[in-house]
């Protein structure tokens, strides 16, 4: 999905483009991964919008409600990704918390739609991570 589809989706909901709301989905565009609040304050202050974080919050909150992000809690800290690009993995170093994505999406995907099949089960969601050590910290 384009920026461009998502922020229609929003509108044809009901919903407003703030400046803000756009900031935040821009920052998902632009990490391509996960982002955590932190590193989304970060980009909305290189665009001089410095909302305070309660309004961070809740649009974060409006876009996982929206189905537009999902939200991984990665050593601790909670981390956002678009739910369009949410098709890969991650490696996740518990040293340096490093987090690289992994684009291995094709096997896992179609050992779940095995799975669907054989169990008649719809998987709505699912969640994994690698965890390691990462090759500086190693
Ligand atoms: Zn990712
Ligand atoms: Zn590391």
């Amino acid at each position: 999905m384009k920026l461009d589809d998502i922020l229609s989706s929003i509108r044809n909901n009901g919903g407003r483009i703030t400046k803000v709301r756009r900031a935040i989905l821009e920052a998902f565009y632009q990490s391509g991964c996960l982002v955590s609040q932190e590193k989304i304050v970060a980009y909305l202050a290189t665009k001089e919008l410095t909302p305070n974080p309660s309004t961070i919050f809740r649009e974060l909150q409006f876009l996982l409600k929206s189905k537009i992000i999902t939200k991984s809690t990665i050593n601790k800290v909670h981390h956002y990704e678009l739910n369009s690009n949410h098709r890969h993995y991650h490696f996740v170093c518990s040293k340096c918390q490093g987090i690289t994505a992994l684009h291995l999406h094709n096997p896992l995907i179609s050992i779940m739609k095995e799975l669907e099949q054989q169990h008649q089960f719809k998987i709505q969601q699912h969640s994994i991570d690698f965890k390691g050590i990462c090759i500086s910290c190693s």
